[in-house]
């Protein structure tokens, strides 16, 4: 595997205060970059100081869209110990995605190995206060400077991180949904099922329509029929439904998320079967009327479990579970967050230690 080059900044950030992180507001002293060129591949990974980019104004990602990208946090252990979760997952995803949208892949292990040197590298920056965590973004671009549309021959691959507050610093809080029935975020076919900057930016106009009749996120029906329920906000959905716990299969226009995979398993081995099966919107309003619909979660790494306290859908409210969290969503959230920060012991394999040597790091030095 290529060796990954270290140049560390002369001018290291002072740490902000870990009590006013925010999300995606602080940035890390370094930045990971490689470059692909068609024909060599990717070559020239390499640690260097956080900077501005420079792209040529015709780059074909700025015209485009041509872009994809993954999320993941790096975790502070009681034992002061760094950790990921299942980073293998994300590289497999982003190769996934880098398909879809016509951009290169990369090797596994570059792939895992550029998330674990990076963090050793920047480990100070994870921060150690409950719930908060080291946020990191890899992302692909497509770089040649033209406007003709044809294969993608210049890429760059960028990691950068962000220190992280937890998303409910005052416990789970439940939302409030707004059902979307007119923008769709994904047809089959399309970018739903890759990371794509393209899939947010058709979302932004639902999401800022709800916003303004406060509610935090819509939940989106497929593209085709406008019929049965696939994600909430960017987070992938469950519902507890007569006690059967159900989470939208994956039809080609979900997302396919990693939490949503890891609670789906997590729950098997505590014997509850997750049905990954169509959910119709008409089912989920039949059920909440019945008084069946006994709590309603979203699931992903940025909240992990955000409770959805009540749904609208064409000018009507339903309450689930009195606005509060229930007790299903608050254990899985208790289970998975215990794994994923080093609370509770992980059966799984799916934590990752970041000081353990590279695949094939023989006698190179760090
Ligand atoms: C990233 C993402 C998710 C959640 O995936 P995780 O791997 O669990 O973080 C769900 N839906 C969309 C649209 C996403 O972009």
């Amino acid at each position: 595997m290529q060796e990954i080059k270290i140049t560390r900044t002369t001018h290291p950030k002072a740490k902000p205060d870990q009590n006013s992180l925010g999300f995606g507001k602080y940035f890390t002293d370094h930045m990971l970059r490689m470059d692909y060129t068609a024909g060599i591949g990717w070559h020239d990974p390499r640690i260097v100081p956080f900077a501005n980019l420079e792209l040529h104004p015709a780059a074909v990602v700025l015209h485009y869209g041509t872009e994809i990208f993954e999320g993941l946090k790096a975790y502070r252990r009681p034992d002061g110990k760094v950790q990921l979760f299942r980073p293998m997952e994300n590289v497999r995803r982003m190769n996934n995605s880098a398909r879809r949208m016509a951009l290169p892949t990369m090797d596994e292990d570059l792939g895992l190995e550029a998330l674990r040197a990076f963090v050793e590298l920047e480990q100070d920056w994870v921060p150690s206060a409950p719930g908060t965590s080291l946020y990191l973004r890899p992302f692909v671009i497509a770089t040649e400077p033209t406007l003709a549309l044809h294969g993608i021959s210049e890429a760059a691959y960028i990691l950068i991180a962000s220190p992280v507050a937890s998303y409910f610093p005052d416990g789970l809080k439940p939302v409030d949904i707004l059902i979307e029935d007119e923008d769709v975020r994904a047809v089959r076919g399309g970018t739903g099922e890759a990371k794509c900057g393209g899939n947010y930016a058709a979302s932004t106009r639902a999401g800022d329509r709800a916003e303004d009749k406060g509610y935090s996120q819509v939940l989106w029906l497929d593209g085709v029929e406008r019929k049965y329920v696939e994600e909430v906000g960017s987070m992938n959905v469950m519902f507890k439904i007569a006690g059967e716990v159900v989470t939208p299969k994956l039809t080609g226009s979900i997302l396919p998320g990693i939490t949503r995979k890891s609670a789906i398993e997590l729950l098997a081995s505590q014997g509850v079967t997750v049905s990954e099966r169509l959910l119709s919107v008409d089912e989920l309003i039949a059920a909440a009327e019945a008084g069946q619909l006994e709590e309603a979660w979203g699931i992903g790494t940025a909240a992990i479990i955000s409770p959805i306290g009540g749904l609208a859908y064409r000018g009507k409210k339903y309450a689930i579970h009195g606005g509060e969290i229930g007790p299903f969503a608050q254990k899985l959230y208790d289970d998975l967050s215990g794994i994923q920060w080093g609370l509770k012991p992980d059966p799984f394999g799916w934590t990752f230690p970041v000081d353990q040597p590279a695949p094939d790091a023989t006698g190179s030095e760090k």
